[in-house]
């Protein structure tokens, strides 16, 4: 039996706030100085990848999930649980937060809610992130969000290089300018803006969705120690969990030499985010992501690599 990984080519997004690392740093086919960012593994109606090469080339993730269901380990979901992105801010993002499965489910027209989180690539020493909020009750929410008293409102946390930071849904937040970020999330584009600096696009303000933000808000927010844990400098050649719930698991492998492990899942997502090497006799290189079927239950890597792996 021929064991095949199944590689897919990215689609990308231009945003006001975005960059032009994802062409200059990964060679990512795509021109631009607002690239925001590059939906690595998406069966998404808002963005979705082609399989790159091989027996499924051409083939949309959504259709070989609809078609070839044994790649997926046969799993009961209505429809592809993930999405991989990577994004590029070259300035501030907006201040946001996503619903859960219920309240989109009622209010988005059956949409999946948005849980997400984030692996950090890259930063600018003394980098931050906005993550949680300041109010201490609902009232408290309403009432700083109506004034726009985003000052004592938002709360900002030192973040660096190799941090993880998981966002549940109900969590404030928004990437800062100058980071790169791996994400891993629901595959949903459910978010509602909270407030946007004020800034103009195309002359004039983007859509806020005040009523939505107050209703999803947590209160209070989850502590910042609770936030963010360091995932730099792990121990190579193993597979180290960075987080698990009942949306996905992510881990991070860095490959120094040889290893291997067990695919312990029905099936695997993975994205090449540092350097190079051979996975399965396959080259593979930064910037690449990739599917790792159901029929592979082993993995082989070699080289000199980083990865972040998802399954559900
Ligand atoms: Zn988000």
């Amino acid at each position: 039996m021929e064991e095949q990984l199944i590689f897919f080519n990215p689609v990308f997004t231009h945003n006001i706030w975005g960059g032009s690392r994802l062409h200059d740093e990964f060679g990512y086919p795509v021109e631009g100085t607002d690239i925001g960012e590059c939906w690595g593994i998406s069966a998404h109606p808002s963005g979705e990848g082609c399989v790159r090469d091989g027996k499924y080339a051409g083939k949309k993730l959504s259709a070989l999930w609809e078609e070839h269901p044994e790649l997926f380990g046969n799993v009961d979901y209505d429809r592809f649980p993930l999405l991989v992105k990577i994004i590029d801010a070259r300035e501030d993002l907006s201040i946001q937060v996503h619903p859960d499965d219920t309240y989109a489910g009622q209010h988005e027209n059956g949409s999946l809610g948005k849980t997400e989180c984030w692996y950090v690539l890259d930063c600018p020493e003394g980098a931050s992130l906005v993550i949680g909020h300041n109010a201490k009750t609902r009232e408290e929410l309403s009432d700083m969000i109506h004034q726009g008293r985003w000052q004592e409102f938002i709360r900002e946390v030192p973040v660096k290089k190799g941090d993880f930071i998981q966002i549940d849904p109900g969590t404030v937040h928004a990437i800062k300018r100058g980071l790169l970020i791996l994400e891993t999330q629901q595959s949903s584009d459910i978010t509602y803006r909270v407030y946007d600096y004020d800034r103009l696009s195309d002359g004039k303000p983007r859509q806020l969705h005040i009523r939505q933000s107050i209703d999803v808000i947590t209160v209070p927010a989850k502590s910042p120690q609770d936030s963010v844990k360091s995932a730099a400098d792990l121990p190579e050649n193993h597979i180290h969990e960075l987080y698990r719930c009942s949306c996905y698991r992510v881990a991070k492998v860095t490959v120094s030499g040889a290893m291997g492990f067990v695919v312990d899942a029905p099936f695997m997502l993975a994205t090449v985010v540092a350097g190079e090497g051979i996975f399965n006799g396959r080259a593979v290189k930064k910037g690449d992501h990739f599917l790792i079927p159901n029929e592979v239950r082993q993995a082989e890597l070699s080289g000199r690599m980083e990865l972040i792996l998802s399954n559900i």
